[in-house]
């Protein structure tokens, strides 16, 4: 046997012990870099996640919370405290009123709201819309449901300050009868795509003509540049009842290893969506649900700081990739530059970004990772820059040594 591992003849046509499903996935590029970032010793600009401190009003309610004893098990779809501010800040920053009573799933993570969420709607064989490039767990998600996947093309600008745009024909090729879902990230990882009125709109228009479910991960909700403005799907009118909003606290409050995210959906989906998540985890953290509802207490002023901080650091990374040979796609939202490496002579990204790990000391992640055919990504790596200028000054540093790699053009 192949896998060196004796089969009962009964069972001779198993895979040993694992099921088909796993096949069709890989594990996660993104977090694999991170371990070669540690394996190097090398500026992790890969995943992303900050490398600065949360904020000490949230941390202090943290420890409050475990202190308090907050200990055991918060209600299966989360702590009345957290689904009340949740619902509050609905209202504050997108004009809907929920109901935190039943409309309101706490998970944790974005992650898990969004595969619960497409666990308790998609049946095998429905089809699920995605713009390609997309962050990484999409396809596993879409595998997991059992849903099909069809992918839509975001084609980087052509200028420099210009934006990410789709054919609106391909768009609407993509709906039929079994459309179910479509997923929509906005502000968008990984191209920094923030969508505008008119293209969700163009979308809004679709889900209603094919009775389409609007699976929306805005996670970046807050992190804006150059004025662009976050449109959440689900304020659109029709929208109310067929969006499921995915959110979290992980990026606005920079704390990605709690795991505290949540799915906002009317009764009927969420109650589906409870379902999954309670045999899935149970529950989010209990004590650090406590703290997300200190966290939606912060003012105004906590949400501009962050944005305008994050715009700097943007600023700092964007000019220092340029100079050593990347050409950038300025994002407009998220925390991510990506970057087209044509000028380097390496023959695909991923052998790129195995050189900028071990020989540079920087990860980044292989465009590949966000589509679905890795040759679509085959001259663009992406860059995280939610770090500190310290962080930035150092890769800085390094990319001056990749100067030596640029291609040299040929005469004529
Ligand atoms: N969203 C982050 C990224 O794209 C990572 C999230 C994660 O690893 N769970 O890098």
């Amino acid at each position: 046997m192949s896998d060196g591992v004796d089969h009962s003849p009964h069972t001779a046509h198993r895979k040993h012990f694992l099921s088909d499903r796993v096949e069709h996935f890989t594990e996660s590029v993104i977090r694999d870099m991170t371990r070669q970032a540690m394996l190097h010793g090398a500026v992790n600009l890969a995943q992303g996640f900050p490398d600065f401190p949360a904020p000490a009003e949230i941390k202090q309610a943290a420890q409050q919370a475990v202190a308090a004893d907050l200990n055991q098990y918060a209600i299966t779809w989360g702590a009345k405290n957290l689904r009340n501010a949740i619902a509050r800040q609905m209202g504050v920053w997108q004009g809907i009123e929920v109901d935190p009573e039943k409309e309101i799933t706490v998970c944790c993570g974005s992650t898990e709201a969004m595969i619960s969420t497409l666990l308790a709607v998609c049946n095998p064989g429905d089809e699920v819309v995605i713009f390609e490039p997309f962050y990484e767990n999409y396809g596993p998600d879409s595998v997991l449901s059992g849903a099909k996947p069809k992918f839509v093309k975001l084609r980087p600008p052509q200028t420099e300050n210009g934006t990410w745009t789709f054919d609106e024909n391909e768009l609407r090729r993509a709906f039929d009868k079994h459309t179910k879902a479509i997923i929509l990230n906005t502000p968008n990882n990984p191209t920094g795509k923030v969508f505008t009125r008119e293209e969700l709109e163009l979308i809004r228009d679709l889900c209603l003509e094919f009775d389409v479910l609007a699976i929306t991960d805005e996670i970046y909700e807050h992190i804006l540049y150059d004025g662009a403005k976050h449109i959440a799907m689900v304020s659109l009118d029709g929208m109310r009842e067929r969006t499921v909003t995915i959110n979290g606290m992980s990026k606005t409050y920079s704390v990605t290893g709690w795991r505290v995210g949540w799915a906002v959906a009317a009764e009927k989906i969420t109650n589906a969506i409870r379902k999954v998540h309670d045999f899935l985890t149970v529950g989010a953290p209990a004590p650090l649900q406590e703290a997300g509802a200190a966290a939606l207490n912060l003012p105004a002023e906590y949400y501009a700081q962050l944005a305008g901080r994050y715009r700097e650091r943007r600023d700092h990374l964007m000019p220092a990739l340029t100079a050593a040979g990347f050409r950038c796609f300025r994002p407009q939202g998220a925390y991510y530059v990506m970057t087209d490496i044509s000028a380097f002579a390496f023959d695909d990204e991923v052998a790129f970004a195995r050189h900028l790990v071990a020989e540079i000391g920087i990860a980044c992640v292989p465009g590949s990772s966000f589509y679905r055919h890795a040759r679509d990504g085959a001259r663009q790596v992406r860059f995280a820059f939610c770090k500190t200028p310290k962080t930035l000054d150092e890769a800085a540093r390094r990319l001056e040594k990749l100067r030596g790699r640029v291609r040299l053009r040929t005469p004529g």
